[in-house]
């Protein structure tokens, strides 16, 4: 009997709109950053220019260490379905990295025990991810610098469409992550 495969599901970036909330706890106008950052600097990690910040000033502001920041995530449009169908493919766990505020833990535990219950244990907190990856692994995550190690270990890829990796073209996220995990899987 062949084994289910075993899908990593990041959540910032590909769950939840981490981003839109971290500007809008700062101030921006998450809606018109956004727009400048697909127009102006498609496939740029962070725009500096357009944000007028360094990403440590960005990334590490004090109101993004609270667990109701990362508590209150808004999921995607795309979130159930993108769920649903992964969960077709394979065994879905949650595979998010934590900053070094503790807030951030909590605040995501929070959030996944609030949408799928107090008995919800798929789910993995950790900065390592590639530690997990083996031939029958699937990463699906919006950062290269993620899917490489992952890759490099012997798992399998996914990288998610954002406007801030080199998929930034692609418009509909969900049908492209789930057709080319289906090839991958071999289905
Ligand atoms: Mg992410």
């Amino acid at each position: 009997m062949s084994v289910s495969p075993e899908i990593y599901l990041d959540m910032d970036g590909v769950c939840v709109d981490f981003i839109g909330a971290a500007m809008t706890t700062q101030g921006y106008d998450a809606d018109q950053m956004l727009n400048g950052w697909r127009n102006e600097h498609p496939g740029s990690l962070y725009p500096e220019p357009l944000m007028d910040k360094t990403a440590m000033e960005f990334f590490t502001h004090i109101n993004m260490q609270s667990s109701e920041f990362w508590s209150g995530l808004i999921a995607y449009s795309w979130f159930e379905h993108l769920y649903e169908e992964l969960s077709r493919l394979g065994d879905v766990v949650f595979l998010t990295a934590p900053t070094s505020a503790p807030g951030c833990v909590s605040g995501k535990l929070e959030w996944l025990i609030g949408r799928f219950g107090n008995d919800f244990t798929d789910f993995i907190f950790t900065r390592h991810k590639d530690r997990l990856a083996h031939p029958n692994a699937y990463l699906i995550d919006d950062m290269p610098f993620n899917i490489e190690p992952f890759v490099a270990r012997k798992g399998v890829g996914v990288l998610f469409p954002q406007i801030w990796n080199e998929l930034s073209h692609i418009q509909d996220p969900v049908p492209h992550v789930i057709t080319t995990l289906e090839a991958a899987i071999g289905r």
